[in-house]
């Protein structure tokens, strides 16, 4: 992860459709062989929005991705992005099918960038990460 990197990240975040919550997420997947794939949070009137990490492992796995390295998630309501952004209990289990234990997970708070694995988040998970 690099500033152009999260430069990427809060250049996605501009895209997020999110009238009902005002809850912006940006997201970048870097994959094993370097490619990257942005995503945003989209909501709509009923409940199939989704998340900003899995339109990113959607758009990469739809073009046939399957190695993947890591992750930024960068978001908060409106412009705020001082408060930490973690991918949702939904995100998590679906991220997990495609990753293994170490997969990194980076998120914001107050300009300064933590850095998680994917069992940190997940820990004792259903398909024992
Ligand atoms: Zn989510």
């Amino acid at each position: 992860m690099n500033e152009k990197d999260i430069e990427k990240v809060y250049k996605v975040r501009d895209n997020s459709h999110s009238p009902y919550s005002n809850f912006k997420v940006g997201a970048l997947l870097k994959c094993k062989n370097g490619n990257i794939y942005t995503g945003c949070n989209i909501e709509n009137h009923g409940i199939q929005s989704i998340c900003a990490e899995r339109v990113a492992f959607v758009k990469a796995l739809s073009e046939g991705e399957r190695e993947f390295e890591s992750i930024i998630v960068i978001g908060g309501h409106k412009e705020d992005i001082n408060n930490e952004c973690m991918p949702c209990g939904y995100c998590r289990q679906f991220m997990s099918e495609f990753v293994d234990k170490d997969f990194k997970i980076y998120t914001m708070k107050n300009g300064q960038i933590k850095e998680y694995t994917m069992a940190q988040i997940l820990p004792n998970s259903f398909n024992n990460l």
